[in-house]
């Protein structure tokens, strides 16, 4: 079968990049306030996913650096100003660090794009000005911190105080490398923690900057620490060390489960964990379908569809099924595919060369298990790694495509037939982090809004992230919540007093 037989108008635009005007001016580890090289004085490479060439050589870290960082962060918890400061004085530094963060965007944004691969337009105008909410959000939770007085028995006055838990160390994964930035530095720094952050290998420029900024902020040295380096090296000596309090990891399913184990076989750190999905996005037979196309489209496309959240099982009523998917097949037809430099560009390359073969891996394997290849199936271009926007009719659930999490610009089609059907076979997954439903009745939304096993589920939207709304899995989606104030439990330690109202010794 000719699986390149789709017409995509855009192909040439993947061979004509735009060279990124910006400096990479941070590539060792940010330790104790200071730029380091590795102990060991190795680099590994970071790439343009453009290309697939070398963009700077960064620090390596291993077991060493992370011990170096990890007793940075210790003695800043232990010695240092950061948890003894007055919470304002710490809000007042986030927020500093945000109008930093806002003066210096177009350096971050263009950074992330080049190390990542995603749109600049995403990056600048979406991404950044999200990430500065996030740090607006949590400077304003910092002195809003305080524990309860509870009505014990008549004899005691009890009360709790909520006390940062220590040293947080926060794994984060390549898919968003400032938002997650944000999401596990916001909170832990609101609570009075401090923190060593491993990013991920493929993405390590922006944090880097980043935590030069917090610096000029006025962050005390110690407080934040970024190492950068391999999971199974620099990762696992964070999720195993010792003088770790917590452990906060977003990532796949099968490393998430690493991380618990070594957390679990070393001192116990309490985890949270933000893991895959294979959210089900439902279409009622009551929708209007031009806007259903465009935000089921949306919701599995975007990031190149590299979103734990992203809408892989479009399910559709089976009245509008083929009208459906008529003009979901036209919609990623026409999507623009090319350098994430150039305006008007909905779709750059896949991370790495791995996640784009397993992209490619699993295309072949919806074409093999008899799904109908709509449009895409290929890559596009001869260089770097980009994927053709890729739509399957005909998807059945025991296929692998219904199954896995593919991380990549494939949609798969499902029709249904009733509301029960379809929350039966939605929720028939090991995942439970997100759901999309689709509807113009409130009591179809509201019957599958309880129904449906997800940690959210939008109704008629689809990826609203404000840094206010909780965010996390059902079963094995991951554990915990991050964002709102369900994100601060995760960076405090309840500790209850308790003393007599009456003693002799009071007198
Ligand atoms: P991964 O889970 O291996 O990597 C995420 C982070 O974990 C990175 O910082 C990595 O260095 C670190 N890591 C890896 N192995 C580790 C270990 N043994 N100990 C400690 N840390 C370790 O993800 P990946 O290999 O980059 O991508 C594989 C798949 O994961 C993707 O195809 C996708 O399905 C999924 N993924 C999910 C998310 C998400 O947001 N939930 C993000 C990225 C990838």
């Amino acid at each position: 079968r000719n699986i390149n037989r789709f017409r995509f108008s855009t192909a040439a635009a993947v061979e004509e990049l735009i060279t990124p005007q910006v400096p990479i001016r941070y590539t060792q580890h940010l330790i104790n306030g200071k730029f380091v090289d590795a102990a060991s004085g190795k680099t590994f490479p970071t790439y343009d996913p453009r290309t697939g060439e070398v963009i700077a050589p960064v620090a390596e870290g291993d077991v060493e650096d992370i011990n170096r960082a990890v007793t940075a962060a210790r003695k800043a918890f232990d010695e240092g100003p950061w948890p003894k400061m007055t919470a304002y004085e710490r809000s007042r530094i986030l927020l500093r660090f945000a109008d930093l963060v806002e003066k210096h965007s177009d350096e971050l944004a263009a950074l992330e794009t080049w190390d990542n691969g995603k749109p600049h337009e995403q990056a600048a105008k979406v991404e950044l000005p999200i990430f500065v909410r996030l740090f607006h959000y949590y400077a304003g939770w910092a002195d809003k911190i305080h524990g309860l007085t509870v009505p014990a028995d008549g004899n005691y006055h009890v009360q709790t105080l909520h006390e940062p838990i220590g040293v947080a160390g926060q794994i984060i994964p390549w898919n968003f490398p400032l938002l997650m930035f944000a999401w596990k530095v916001g909170p832990a720094l609101a609570c009075g923690n401090t923190i060593v952050l491993k990013t991920a290998e493929q993405t390590p420029l922006t944090a880097l900057l980043a935590a030069k900024l917090f610096h000029e902020a006025g962050l005390p040295e110690g407080v934040l620490n970024v190492v950068s380096g391999y999971g199974p090296t620099a990762g696992a000596a964070l999720a195993s060390h010792m003088d770790v309090d917590k452990l906060a990891f977003t990532g796949s399913t099968d490393t998430g489960k690493i991380v618990l184990e070594l957390a679990a076989r070393s001192n116990l750190k309490p985890v949270t964990l933000e893991l895959g999905g294979k959210s089900p996005f439902i279409v009622c037979e009551d929708a209007d379908v031009d806007k259903a196309v465009e935000l089921a489209h949306f919701a599995l496309f975007f990031n190149q569809g590299q979103c734990c959240c992203a809408g892989s099982r479009t399910f559709v009523h089976e009245r509008i099924y083929d009208e459906f998917l008529e003009k979901s097949k036209k919609r990623a037809l026409k999507r623009v595919v090319g350098d994430p430099f150039k305006k008007g560009v909905e779709q750059g390359p896949q991370i790495d060369v791995e996640q784009f073969e397993k992209v490619l891996r699993y295309i072949r394997s919806g074409i093999e298990s008899n799904a109908t290849l709509e449009c895409g199936g290929d890559r596009l271009g001869s260089k770097g790694f980009f994927v053709q926007p890729t739509v399957f009719s005909n998807v059945k659930d025991d296929m692998l495509i219904a199954k896995d999490e593919i991380f990549g610009p494939v949609q798969s089609i499902l029709k249904f037939k009733d509301i029960d059907e379809v929350i039966r076979r939605a929720n028939a997954t090991r995942y439970g982090l997100a759901a999309g439903v689709f509807t113009k009745n409130v009591n179809t939304a509201n019957t599958l809004m309880r129904a449906l096993r997800a940690g959210t589920v939008w109704i008629n939207c689809f990826d609203v992230f404000d840094a206010a709304i909780p965010f996390g899995g059902y079963k094995m989606s991951g554990i915990g919540r991050e964002k709102g104030i369900y994100s601060l439990h995760n960076y405090l330690q309840v500790k209850a007093v308790v003393s007599p109202l009456h003693h002799p010794a009071w007198i």
